[in-house]
């Protein structure tokens, strides 16, 4: 095994596997045993690539931010993800499980959501693909993200509350296994990022891998050195990050940095941040650090950034960290909203409130001037507006 790719048991190390209930083998075997076949093929790399490329609108520029590295004292590069589709890197994922699906026979695909981020693109990959398509939705989160819910809808999708427990996301999640549990030959369960059982960790992280893949090249065009000293990313459960990462893992020059959601600081009660915080454990059908009780009662996570707002983290961040292959770092709110507001007046674009957390990290460096540095812009933060303008009004 390498560091990129899970035993045939989906570990990285220690962590990941498939900890499911035996109801769910049937579907989850089924994609452990035939997603390698399909999605390695000619055939369907060209679909999927043409798709990026026509539909998604890849490759996405990698932008030489001449007035962040007057500031920060190196050469800082911006992947401009937030260019893409829907505005944000998880439709790399959607479409090329929309893909896995149709060759699975799939006629219907699920999936939960949080802020509506990942249902969108889930249901965008669906309407290309023709594709019947449902998503769970906390009760309270439909209410928090009624745009995301009205695209949805726009797209064609059904939106169906999930009302149990805290009404949010590890409830939406629930309702989806049951969903997936009681139809289980014609569905597919599309998951958002490199959480869940084996395979979905390894599948996701090869979707997402077309990232690193790009900064790679478009480097190369523009230094004549295709490796960066620092690559930055945030954090949820970790897709854009490893996918940013994956073609840089063990080059022996480049320091991955992975940022968490601190939330209102690691001692305050209110934060994401996983690895800070977390002990080993199983969430969502995998090994991995999380944030629990002394007797491993999940803690209610918090950040003002909906998509990182999650009490675990992917499997192999928790390989990456245990490792030090990869150095994770945290950032509060209050530091990601500032670096939010300062892109948007340095450079004229306003970052998505995730991303906002790998940008601020830039300020907490030490650099030498030659170092090359890489922020992956995971999105764009149009979704983020009615936060933004909350602070603001404050700085009057
Ligand atoms: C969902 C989301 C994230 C967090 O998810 P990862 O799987 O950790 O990448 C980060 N940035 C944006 C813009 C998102 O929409």
């Amino acid at each position: 095994m390498n560091s990129i790719h899970p035993d045939k048991n989906g570990f990285y190390g220690e962590f990941g596997g498939a900890f499911i209930p035996e109801m769910l083998y049937p579907n989850i075997q089924e994609l452990q045993e035939q997603y390698l076949g399909i999605i390695n093929t000619t055939e369907f790399q060209q679909e999927f690539q043409s798709l990026l490329k026509d539909y998604v609108g890849r490759p996405t520029p990698l932008f030489y931010s001449k007035n962040l590295s007057a500031e920060f004292g190196a050469h800082i590069y911006l992947k401009r993800e937030d260019l893409n589709h829907t505005g944000a890197h998880k439709i790399n994922n959607t479409i090329g499980q929309i893909l896995l699906a149709k060759r699975l026979h799939k006629k219907r695909i699920i999936a939960e959501t949080g802020a509506g981020q990942h249902g969108v693109a889930t249901a965008t990959a669906c309407a290309l693909a023709g594709i019947d398509c449902t998503i769970f939705m906390g009760e309270i989160d439909i209410q928090r993200q009624m745009p995301n819910v009205e695209r949805m809808k726009l797209l064609g999708a059904k939106v169906v509350p999930a009302t149990s427990g805290s009404k949010t996301l590890k409830d939406a999640t629930n309702e989806a296994i049951r969903e997936w549990i009681n139809n289980p030959v014609d569905t597919h369960y599309i998951i958002g990022s490199v959480v869940g059982p084996h395979p979905y960790p390894d599948l996701v992280a090869r979707f997402q891998s077309v990232i690193s893949q790009e900064i790679k090249q478009q480097l190369f065009e523009k230094t004549g050195d295709e490796n960066p000293d620092y690559i930055i990313a945030c954090i949820g459960g970790g897709s854009n990050a490893i996918g940013a990462f994956y073609h840089f893992i063990d080059n022996g020059k480049t320091k991955l940095i992975a940022v968490e959601a601190g939330g209102e600081g690691i001692n305050s009660g209110k934060t994401a941040a996983t690895i800070a915080l977390g002990k080993k454990g199983i969430i969502h059908g995998s090994k991995t650090y999380l944030i629990q009780t002394e007797d491993g009662q999940i803690i209610e996570p918090h950040s003002i950034s909906a998509g990182l707002d999650y009490p675990g983290i992917g499997p192999i961040h928790a390989y990456l960290h245990d490792t030090g292959k990869a150095i994770v770092v945290n950032i509060t709110d209050i530091e990601a909203i500032e670096a939010a507001f300062y892109l948007s007046r340095k450079d004229g674009i306003i970052p998505a409130l995730e991303s906002a957390h790998a940008l601020a990290y830039l300020k907490k460096m030490k650099f030498k001037s030659d170092d090359v540095v890489i922020v992956n812009l995971s999105g764009r933060g149009d979704k983020d507006m009615s936060t933004y303008q909350k602070f603001m009004n404050y700085e009057h």
